[in-house]
């Protein structure tokens, strides 16, 4: 992260644009708790916000190659990508924009579905944020992890 200021950021991320409410949406807690919540989430399954972007990058990878078309993942999920013109720069002041590309997800055994762009593949690899809650792209960990069967679920922290 650059030296923006975490309330600056706060900010930013706040922000409504042309593009839709924010990065937060209706979400009124402070950044840092929402961070410190989502991260909680992914270290309880056993995973790493590096883990799952790289996840989800394999997805968008392997939906890509289907030109529109759905395409087949492990373990029974259908995997759609659709992209639109232009590119959207991280909020964070990091260099560079991602393209608009969504990449939507639906694990066919489940019923369950997710749609997340590549800026919110940045945004959880390198700033381990998954939006506000209401925000146009949030992306529920749970939900995501539940999605994908990704991670377990403790019952309790027992002897290893
Ligand atoms: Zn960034």
């Amino acid at each position: 992260m650059q030296k923006k200021s975490m309330d600056a950021l706060e900010r930013t991320l706040r922000q409504a644009s042309a593009a839709g409410a924010g990065f937060l949406g209706q979400d009124e807690r402070r950044l840092a708790v929402i961070l410190r919540a989502d991260g909680g989430a992914v270290r309880r399954r056993g995973l790493t916000n590096a883990r799952i972007a790289r996840r989800l990058l394999a997805l968008r990878q392997a939906g890509w190659e289907g030109l529109g078309e759905p395409v087949s993942a492990p373990p029974h999920c259908e995997v759609c990508v659709d992209a639109a013109r232009g590119t959207l720069p991280c909020p964070f002041g990091d260099r560079g924009s991602f393209a608009k590309v969504n990449t939507t997800v639906r694990n066919l055994a489940s019923g369950q579905k997710i749609t997340f762009s590549d800026l919110n593949i940045h945004l959880i690899a390198a700033h381990g944020f998954y939006e506000g809650r209401g925000a146009q792209f949030r992306l529920d960990p749970e939900q995501l992890m539940d999605t994908l069967e990704m991670g377990t679920i403790k019952k309790h922290d027992g002897i290893h």
